[in-house]
């Protein structure tokens, strides 16, 4: 067997990869590999043996065929923010960096779609539409993370109640397998111009998406934007209790005239989220909501607000504990106006935690979001974690994201351990009510191959080997 670090042929991996991407682009120093170790999540650091930053397709092809020779692990890396330590390399090997792949290939402003490259950051690509009067749903995250790398994973931005996840806003790809040939997927697969849509054809775009960087390595990707319209008007009110949160959300979301709708908890309306838990003080609501509308005419904008105020009234007429109220200034602006500085740059997420935030983030039936709630809220304050709890509706339909972001002391191992302990028991309840995680930890990953169904595991081991059959890529974060 050979070690990392030396070929068959006995040249060493680092003047191969040096070779291939230039001199300066690779390295095994240690002090670089460092920074490519942790994130900010519940997940133990692991070093890679070397960091590689390729800038063109021809360059990561051959990185993945050396891998491929050699048998060493790539881990697709782009900014590291998903916490959930997806970029951590289980099994050390190659940390392939694309953030330098950064061009935006195309805005078509007519078709409404754009081709951009993996290093393509929210914000590079947020100043790009806003040229054009297009936009995207950016996630309240930071903006200098991959639209890219969000929109593989299932990622969620502030156009979800309209658009759906950002994954359904994918219309193109170009995918490097991880024996290094070059696949497209969608129009362009037909036509090397034509990035429109991934429909009618057989959708093998799903080999790529949701599989934490384990199938292939994404080297352009369409992505529809649309048109901004001009007013947007934002409807917030809060409720003392979740059931009657989840009933208004409930009701507001069947006329579908939201961009975004979505209720968190006090302790996520906070900036920053108070870490360790705080109780809330007496008499503030349990959760407050905005409902993001736009329109393009002062009628229309009317229109949905009297939507909007019946669905109040109604509510109302329930004896519910909800209010129309102010949401909190700094933490509106943040969910609103993004991509955000605010929320997105961490500052009201680790402020106060000691660096360490992690989640479990899920898609759950909202019918189930009350009572996982309240289990998650007993979980948390059981370990000392504020529930910063988050419910959004989806496109037309009631099932949506619930998730706790939950920021943590990274100080000692056992505040990470109370952390992880947490957060995974936490993930369990929302399997128990049919809830699904999205980027998932390896933790989690455990969890949910524990109560698959066995055909659906036999599968995804199936085209994992197929894809992959050395298991080099992103090895182990699939949890089989
Ligand atoms: C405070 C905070 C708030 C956040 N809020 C949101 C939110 O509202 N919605 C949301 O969706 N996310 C959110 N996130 C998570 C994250 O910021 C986004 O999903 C982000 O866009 C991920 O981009 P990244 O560049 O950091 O990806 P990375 O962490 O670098 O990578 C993510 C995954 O994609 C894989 N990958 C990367 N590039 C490629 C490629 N070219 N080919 C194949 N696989 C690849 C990686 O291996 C990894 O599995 C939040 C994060 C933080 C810290």
């Amino acid at each position: 067997m050979t070690s990392p670090v030396d070929t068959i042929d006995g040249t060493s991996i680092i003047d191969e990869l040096r070779e291939i991407v230039g001199e300066a682009s690779a390295s095994s120093a240690k002090h670089v590999r460092y920074a490519y170790s942790y994130d900010m999540s519940f997940v133990l650091p692991k070093l890679p043996d070397f960091v590689v930053m390729p800038t063109t397709v021809e360059q990561i092809q051959a990185i993945m065929r050396l891998a491929n020779r050699e048998k060493i692990p790539v881990v697709p890396y782009t900014a590291g923010t998903n916490i959930g330590g997806l970029c951590i390399p289980e099994r050390g090997g190659i940390l392939m960096d694309l953030k330098r792949m950064n061009r935006i290939i195309e805005i078509d402003d007519e078709a409404h779609y754009a081709v951009i490259e993996p290093g393509v950051t929210h914000a590079m690509l947020a100043e790009a539409l806003q040229v054009f009067d297009l936009r995207f749903g950016w996630p309240v995250g930071p903006p200098s993370a991959s639209v890219a790398s969000c929109a593989i994973s299932h990622g969620i931005g502030g156009l979800n109640a309209r658009y759906g996840l950002n994954s359904q806003e994918i219309t193109s790809m170009e995918v490097v397998l991880p024996t290094g040939e070059l696949v497209r997927v969608g129009s362009c697969a037909i036509n090397g111009e034509a990035w429109h849509s991934l429909l009618p054809l057989p959708q093998l775009d799903g080999l790529f998406k949701g599989w934490l960087g384990s199938s292939g390595v994404i080297t352009k990707l369409g992505i529809g934007v649309h048109p901004t319209p001009p007013l947007l008007k934002v409807f917030t009110v809060s409720c003392a209790d979740v059931h009657d949160m989840y009933s208004y959300m409930l009701n507001l979301s069947k006329y579908e005239i939201c961009d975004d709708l979505t209720a968190v908890s006090w302790w996520l309306s906070q900036v920053p989220i108070p870490s360790p838990y705080r109780p809330k003080p007496d008499g503030a609501p349990e959760f407050f909501s905005f409902a993001n509308t736009t329109s393009w005419t002062e009628k229309e904008r009317e229109a949905k607000e009297e939507i909007w105020q019946m669905v109040v009234d109604e509510e109302q007429a329930k004896g519910t504990s909800l209010k129309v109220t102010e949401y909190p200034e700094e933490a509106l602006r943040a969910r609103t106006e993004l991509p955000s500085q605010i929320v997105g740059s961490t500052k009201n997420y680790c402020k106060e935690g000691g660096a360490g935030i992690s989640w479990p983030g899920t898609f759950t039936p909202a019918k189930k979001w009350a009572p996982v709630y309240t289990d998650w809220k007993r979980i948390l304050i059981d370990h000392n974690l504020s529930p910063a709890v988050r419910m959004s509706m989806y496109r037309g339909v009631h099932y949506g994201m619930l998730r706790a972001m939950i920021p943590f002391s990274k100080e000692t191992p056992e505040a990470i351990e109370n952390a992880r302990h947490a957060i995974v028991e936490c993930l369990k309840v929302d399997l128990e009510h049919g809830g699904i995680p999205y980027k998932p930890p390896v933790d989690f990953a455990i969890e949910i191959n524990k109560r698959v169904h066995p055909g659906y595991l036999d599968l995804l081991k199936r085209v994992k080997h197929l894809l992959d059959p050395n298991d080099i890529m992103n090895p182990g974060k699939l949890g089989i």
